[in-house]
This record gives structure tokens, sequence and C-alpha cells, in this order.
């Protein structure tokens, strides 16, 4: 896309937003940046050094309309008024990973799937930092992409990319793909079509060649069923949790095998992050670093000493022989799947929060083997209630984290497990899954 004498209007003001308004300014082309709501004071002071201009409280039709391109924060859903307004005129819209694609050297390893995204991606981005590549971390972590290209463009990146993302990126070519898995999230946003939601992930591949890979989790029937459909040009490197392969990375007997070049030999014990989940994770993330390739004993090392992501089936205490673990990022039903799965005492379950879309007789089994008692930290329970009444020795419902943490420490006897893995979203009682996780951590910490 030639971008020379464009006029760019970026929609948004947060981390992607700012990034990219940066990004348009360094190279010279004329930016409005228009936010809905009220901007930071720090990010102002931080467009005014930049010269870029700004609104906040409200877009004005005009200035926003009169864009040649619109660069669209992922948090904007399609069904806003002015992205109608925008579309109505063909006004081309592109993700801020789109957009600064162009003006970067730099190779991209884009990770998306439904969960395991940020996991996995911090743990290429360790394993290349380890291996002394010139990396920067970006997407959905880390500091903008567009910025990072902006000030100090590097020669790889390792992109975090969400469904909402892909959304808006057109020409946009990843150098190694990594699709973890796929099970229904954000169904809200796809008109509650499945179909549409599998479409986006798979625009990963877009433009991608035979030069390129695509790692991807060849025991995911969605993605299997997508990939027997749709041709791949990229060369495949799947991971499985039980299929040997020979060229991918696979588990027996205990035992993380990962065939890229040569054989890469490991116990799952050793890995640094527990949980069937975690295995599939270090599959993808070491067979990128292969692709890569990057020594066979460093490769191993580094999935060893990779540190957990906070919020992912984190520790936080034991309290009178009681374990308290927060899996506040667990907002939607496959990532509760696999803490329950991972629980090895009985369990009393934090649960709840703004459902989107879930099928909770999914869990049902689970909650059988595992769960001892239900807390529910939600406005509204009901379908929880309904779903797993039958089917635990009691359920209690609460309305703050001090609540459903008291609570949870009356059921749990000693050495058993408190779990907060929500399944849901936060928003209803909280501002963010950082905040419930936080608040959840505050109140195991003052019992
Ligand atoms: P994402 O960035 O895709 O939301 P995270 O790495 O932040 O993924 O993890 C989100 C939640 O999903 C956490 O509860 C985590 O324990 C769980 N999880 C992590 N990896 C996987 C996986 N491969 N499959 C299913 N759940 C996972």
């Amino acid at each position: 896309m030639n971008r020379d004498g464009k006029h760019i209007v970026v929609l948004g003001a947060a981390e992607s937003g700012i990034g990219a308004a940066v990004l348009a300014k360094v190279k010279g082309l004329t930016v409005f940046v228009s936010d809905a709501g009220e901007i930071k004071a720090s990010v102002k002071a931080e467009l005014v050094s930049y010269g870029i201009e700004f609104e906040e409280n409200g877009h004005t039709p005009e200035r926003v309309l009169s864009a040649d391109l619109v660069v669209k924060s992922p948090g904007i859903p399609e069904s806003v008024k002015i992205i109608q307004e925008i579309r109505a005129l063909g006004i081309q819209v592109v993700s801020e990973i789109e957009f600064a694609k162009p003006f970067s050297k730099g190779k991209t390893i884009c990770i998306t799937g439904s969960n395991g995204k940020t996991t996995t991606t911090l743990w290429i981005y360790h394993i290349l930092k380890k291996a002394g590549f010139n990396v920067g971390l970006a997407g959905n972590v880390g500091q903008s992409y567009a910025k990072q290209v902006a000030l100090n463009d590097f020669e790889w990146y390792v992109l975090e990319l969400s469904s909402f993302q892909l959304d808006d990126m057109h020409s946009f070519k990843a150098d190694i793909a990594v699709l973890t898995n796929i099970s229904p999230d954000h169904l809200d946003r796809y008109n509650y079509q499945m179909e549409r939601y599998v479409a986006s992930k798979f625009r990963v591949l877009q433009n991608m060649t035979g030069e390129d890979f695509f790692i991807y989790n060849a025991d995911d029937a969605v993605i299997s069923a997508w990939l027997e459909k749709h041709p791949v040009k990229a060369c495949m490197a799947p991971f499985s949790s039980t299929e040997p392969l020979d060229f991918g990375g696979y588990i027996q007997n205990e035992q993380l095998i990962i065939n890229i070049k040569t054989t890469t030999t490991m116990s799952i014990h050793e890995l640094a992050l527990k949980g069937k989940h975690n295995a599939q994770n270090a599959l993808a993330a070491g067979i990128a670093a292969r692709l890569l390739d990057i020594r066979t004993e460093l490769v191993r090392e580094s999935l060893m000493d990779f540190e957990n992501v906070e919020h992912r089936l984190e520790f936080v205490a034991k309290v009178n022989g009681v374990e308290f673990i927060n899996d506040s990022k667990a907002t939607n039903i496959n990532s509760a799947w696999y803490a329950l799965e991972s629980m090895e005492h009985p369990t009393v379950w934090i649960v709840g929060g703004v459902d989107k879309g879930n099928d909770y007789s999914e869990l049902e089994a689970l909650v059988k083997s595992k769960v001892k008692a239900i807390v529910c930290l939600g406005l509204d329970n009901s379908k929880i209630i309904e779903a797993f009444a039958d089917h635990v020795e009691q359920i209690v419902e609460t309305k703050s984290a001090n609540e459903a943490v008291l609570a949870a420490f009356q059921l749990a006897k000693k050495n058993e497990t408190v779990l907060l893995s929500p399944a849901c979203a936060s928003f209803d009682l909280f501002k963010s899954y950082e905040d419930r996780g936080n608040q959840f951590k505050q109140a195991v910490r003052s019992l």
C-alpha cells in the first residue's frame, strides 16, 4: 500500500493507537487521533510531545470521515456508529500491526488461538532473548509494535494476535504463524457464528508462502476440519499430545519430543509450567525455536527456566493447608477446563462473571470428579447454578473477591484447593481480569 501523502486517522488512544500515531508522525504522514472516551493525561502529554493532534470524549464525524486510512483499535467493535459510517464510505480500515508492517525490516512470529496465546508468545520471546536474537515483543502484550518499529526496529518480533487484530489485517504476512487451539470465545463479536470466528483466526496464514512455517495443534478438531477444506501454502509443523510426528513435536511416555532437523527430548516434568495445556504451549514454543535453528540444549534450558505469567494458574499461597490458585485469565470454558483438569486435590471452584455464550455442559464431567463446592462470583449466576447444582455438595453466591475468598476458605479443608478460574469475563464486578486476580490475591493474603 502506498502511504505517501495519506491522511491517517487513529481510532482509540490505547497502546496500539498511540504507537500507530507515533509511527505515522515519525514517517511524515498527517495523523489525527480520536477517542470516544477520555484520554489518559500521560497519553495526552505524549501526543503533544510528538505534535500529534487529537480529540477525546467523542468523534467529530467530519474529521474522522476525511481519512484516507483508519487505524482501528482492536477493542472497538464493528457495531459502533462511527465504524459503520467509515465502512459505508469505503474508507480503508486496518489494524496497528497491518499499518506498521511495511515500515519494518523485521521478521515476525505471530501467535494466535483461543487460549495460550500470551503464554506461548512470552515463552517464544524468552527463548529468542536467551539465544541472543535482536527481538521485540508486541501485539496484545508488551509495547506497541508500531511504536517499536518507529523508534527502534528489531530484526525479529514475537507478536500475540487476537482475532480482532487479524480481522483488520489484509496484506500482512507472518514468517512463522502459531495457532494454539480454537474453541468458542468472543462469539458475541461474531454474531454468535463459530465459522466466522474460526475464519478470523486462520487469517494468520494469509499471504504465507512455501518458505514460511505454520505451527499448529494437530489434536484440535476445529483446526483439522478447517485444514481439510483449505489448502495451506506454508510448511506445516504440527504438534500433538498423542500422535508421533516426523516433522513437528509431540508427547510420548511423558517425554516432550521435537523433531525439527534433529530431535530434542525432555521430560514433561522438567517443563517450567505444569498442566497438559502448558505442555502444548511448550511444544509450540520449542518448534518455533528449532525452526530458527536455536541449539537443542538452549531450547531445553529455556523450556525449563521460563517464569510463569501472572493470573494464569498462578500459585498464590497456602493458608492452613488450603492452596489458593489464581487463574483469573481463564475467561472462557476451554481455559477453565484445563485448569480443572490439572487439579490434583478436591477443589472449591470460584467461577462466574460476564458469560460470553458459555456451554457449561462441557465441564460437567470434570466438575463431578474434581469439584466439591462452587462459589459463584458474578452478578448473574443463574446458568452456573442450573448447570451444576446437582453435581456438587454446595453452591454459594458472592459479589466481591473478599466475600468469595472467605466463603471458599470456609468450604475448603486442609490439603484441598481453592481455584479462581472464572470461565467468564470480569466486567460485571471488576475493571479487568487483572483487577479480579489482584483483588483475589489481596483477599487471600489478608486471610
Ligand atoms: P490467551 O492469551 O490466549 O488468553 P493465556 O496464555 O493468557 O492465553 O492463558 C489464558 C488462560 O488459558 C489461562 O487460564 C491459562 O491457564 C489457560 N491456557 C493457557 N494455555 C492454554 C492452552 N494451550 N489451552 C487451553 N488453555 C490454556
